[in-house]
């Protein structure tokens, strides 16, 4: 049985590789600061601990783990990245985290390593125009992120890529655009946009008004859960190193992405563009290196995947209503 040893496994992405790889027949050990918030975890072991510590590292890497997908993260969404306010814990934990993680990797004789970066790592001067963003692998450098933490994210990629040179260590990176779903962070000041507007179309009464921040002409692709383990596994299983894209190339504008939601929840809301943090002003991603490489791409459309969450995030608004009550 292949063992593998998940960072990050109480979060949303973590928690869902968790089962999938458990689907597969691994045995499976997660870390974590917390528990998954929204489902009891299925992992074999689950070890509560802070892996900015190297004893905790060494300590949930005891042995060669087949995989080790290394997701943990100080992370959230514009609210949280795109202030400000969080930068330096942002680029001190994460980047800790990745230290420890990828030496102790290497010292156990730990066969292969995923590291997530993210789309966050390619330059505002190419992302300027909404409709045309430039996201090919290649167009990383010169690097100019418009947040610390892409800035980190690219540190560990190189930090990642370092180990594989010096040590053979086997890596695989992807920068991963926007991943949405249900049992994602929803209304705690760490949700991203998908999970937000869910949450406000499903709090908000037909006819009524929600807030959004800036003009909703910035654009973005959002890619399902299940598509991105698909192709998270599919890079493990390959020969490819990476840095490569797993998103989706359907791109939007967050306007569209609102009016998606109404659509699917059957209401006609307003919406009231208001001040707030934005991130780049367009982004999309560019699957054609990950397709040639590793031939996947995502099959289902964007509106399929809002259709579950929005069913997910729904209920949770109305179990909190009956709890407020
Ligand atoms: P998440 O915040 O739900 O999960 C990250 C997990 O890391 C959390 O459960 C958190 O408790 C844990 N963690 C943070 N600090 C820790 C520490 N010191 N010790 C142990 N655990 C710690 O985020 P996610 O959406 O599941 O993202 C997973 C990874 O994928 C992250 O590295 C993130 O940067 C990357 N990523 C995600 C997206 C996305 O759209 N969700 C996009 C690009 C990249």
């Amino acid at each position: 049985m292949k063992q593998a040893l998940v960072c990050g496994a109480g979060g949303f992405i973590g928690s869902h590789l968790v089962k999938r790889l458990k689907y597969e027949g691994f045995s499976v050990r997660g870390v974590d600061l917390k528990y998954p918030e929204f489902s009891k975890t299925v992992a074999d072991e689950f070890v509560i601990g802070d892996l900015r510590d190297p004893i905790v590292c060494r300590n949930v890497t005891d042995r060669p783990f087949d995989e080790v997908y290394q997701l943990a993260a100080d992370m959230g969404g514009a609210g949280y990245i795109f202030t400000g306010e969080h930068d330096s814990e942002v680029m001190h934990n994460s980047a800790m985290i990745n230290l420890n993680m990828v030496d102790i990797c290497r010292a156990m004789g730990v066969k292969k390593v995923f590291y997530s970066s993210s789309a966050c790592i390619y330059p505002e001067y190419n992302q300027i125009d909404p409709d045309n963003p430039k996201c090919s692998e290649d167009s990383a450098y010169p690097a100019q992120p418009d947040s610390e933490y892409g800035w980190e994210k690219l540190f560990s990629e190189r930090m990642y890529l370092s180990y594989y040179r010096n040590h053979g260590l086997q890596v695989r990176i992807a920068r991963l655009h926007n991943i949405f779903g249900p049992e994602g962070s929803w209304n705690n000041g760490k949700e991203k946009a998908p999970a937000a507007f869910c949450r406000k179309v499903a709090e908000t009464e037909n006819g009524r008004e929600i807030q959004m921040w800036g003009d909703g002409k910035q654009t973005r692709s959002f890619l399902y859960i299940d598509e991105c383990l698909d192709g998270v596994r599919r890079l493990m299983d390959s020969d490819f190193l990476g840095p490569v894209n797993i998103g989706s190339e359907e791109m939007v504008s967050i306007n569209q992405l609102a009016k998606m939601i109404m659509d699917i929840a059957g209401k006609k809301l307003r919406i009231k563009h208001i001040k707030g943090p934005l991130g780049v002003r367009g982004r999309n991603s560019d699957n054609r290196l990950i397709y040639e490489k590793i031939a996947w791409r995502p099959i289902h459309p964007l509106r399929e995947g809002l259709e579950k969450t929005y069913g997910w995030i729904e209920k949770q608004v109305r179990e909190a209503r009956q709890v407020s009550k």
